[in-house]
């Protein structure tokens, strides 16, 4: 099956951000478009009806950042992938390291996150990467293979639908970024893994996340597995991130 999966970049605001603060960022995004490749910003639930006011008419789709593994009731706290597609989010952000780490997320809860996003039209983008002590120990592959495989298993041929995000954990935030290759590496390996469990899957966008910054977004993007990026703290800053956009041509 020929591929025909283009370019996408996404920008995790995480928990930052304010009305104001992010009128003027969304401004300034929608006036260095046209991209190249398809962008998103997700952000926290509740900036999302002023973000899709902005953004409505634009090339620009947003998103959340989380939903819930369940469709509704008594989860005090917790957002529903049908609440969200109904402020008209494309995407939403599934087991992100922060959550796995903080929040205890496991794989399997991911992927029944995953399946409720998909349920409600959403797109899941699935996060999936290894520790600095799991990459040292040579079990990268090992590692993300298992956390997508718990997609797989649950979603079956409808992991075709998702977006998948490698995003090793000693990358985010850190300033260190995995090198191209080294990205490119685990991003054919989950490429394969995906296309083995699906044939449909050879479309699924598979982003590198972890410090893309405006100056190393071209190098990483311009790998044969690296459909573009998720990106955080650079997503904060308009010139920063319409450069990575920009990059991901
Ligand atoms: C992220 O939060 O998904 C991320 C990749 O962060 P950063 O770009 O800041 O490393």
């Amino acid at each position: 099956m020929v591929s025909t999966r283009g370019k996408l970049v996404v920008g995790n605001w995480k928990m930052n951000g304010s009305r104001a603060a992010n009128s003027v960022l969304l401004d300034a995004l929608k006036a260095s478009a046209p991209y190249p490749a398809s962008v998103a910003v997700c952000v926290p639930a509740p900036f999302l009806r002023d973000v899709a006011a902005s953004l409505q008419g634009s090339h620009i789709a947003w998103g959340a950042q989380d939903c819930s593994s369940h469709a509704s009731g008594a989860f005090t706290g917790e957002v529903s992938a049908a609440m969200l597609a109904e402020f008209g989010c494309r995407y939403v952000i599934v087991g992100h390291s922060e959550r796995r780490a903080m929040h205890g997320e496991s794989d399997r809860l991911v992927a029944e996150k995953a399946a409720r996003a998909l349920a409600s039209a959403l797109t899941p983008i699935v996060c999936v990467g290894e520790t600095l002590a799991e990459r040292e120990a040579g079990q990268t592959e090992a590692v993300v293979s298992r956390q997508l495989g718990a997609a797989i298993e649950l979603l079956g041929d409808a992991v075709a639908q998702i977006v998948l995000a490698y995003e090793p954990v000693w990358a985010i935030g850190t300033g260190k970024t995995a090198s191209p290759a080294e990205a490119e590496a685990v991003h054919a390996a989950l490429r394969a893994q995906l296309t083995a469990a699906s044939a449909a899957a050879v479309d699924v966008s598979i982003l590198y996340g972890g410090s893309v910054k405006a100056d190393n977004a071209a190098s990483l993007f311009g790998q044969a597995d690296i459909d573009g990026g998720l990106v955080g703290g650079a997503a904060l800053n308009a010139e920063q991130f319409a450069a990575i956009c920009k990059a991901a041509a």
